[in-house]
């Protein structure tokens, strides 16, 4: 179940700061907290969904075209062209990198590892 609670719906209410990068009536992109690359931006729907597979399901057109728009827009700004990784984690017991906050985001991230990356990767060894 979702919980409304959540960090990312804090965000999406103005409850707490946002260091937005784009935004639209459906959607918003800003920078993680703890960014693993030089360039680490979160897309996130404004709808309750958990996970992606919760969004692709259940989200309307209208939701799932502003979320590319806002996907693709961010990349735009961020000037991303090619060479970035999008990564989507689902679940507390997923496999390569667990779901931490459970509102469905996209990793977009870009450029040189951070010592955050390296300490992640430090757990896999
Ligand atoms: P995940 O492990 O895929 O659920 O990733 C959640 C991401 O949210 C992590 O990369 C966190 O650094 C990021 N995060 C948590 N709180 C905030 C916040 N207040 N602002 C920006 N990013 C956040």
């Amino acid at each position: 179940m979702y919980d409304k609670n959540n960090v990312f719906a804090k965000m999406i209410r103005g409850e707490i700061p946002t260091n937005k990068v784009y935004e639209n009536e459906y959607a918003m992109s800003f920078y993680d907290i703890n960014p693993m690359f030089q360039t680490h931006v979160l897309v996130i729907p404004k709808g309750e969904y958990q996970n992606i597979l919760d969004f692709s399901q259940n989200a309307t057109p209208a939701e799932q075209l502003a979320f590319w728009e806002c996907f693709n827009k961010t990349a735009d700004i961020l000037g991303i062209e090619c060479n970035f990784n999008c990564l989507a984690n689902a679940g507390a017991a997923a496999p390569f990198v667990k779901q931490s906050v459970f509102h469905f985001h996209l990793h977009l991230v870009a450029g040189n590892r951070t010592d955050a990356f390296e300490e992640l990767v430090s757990e896999f060894r």
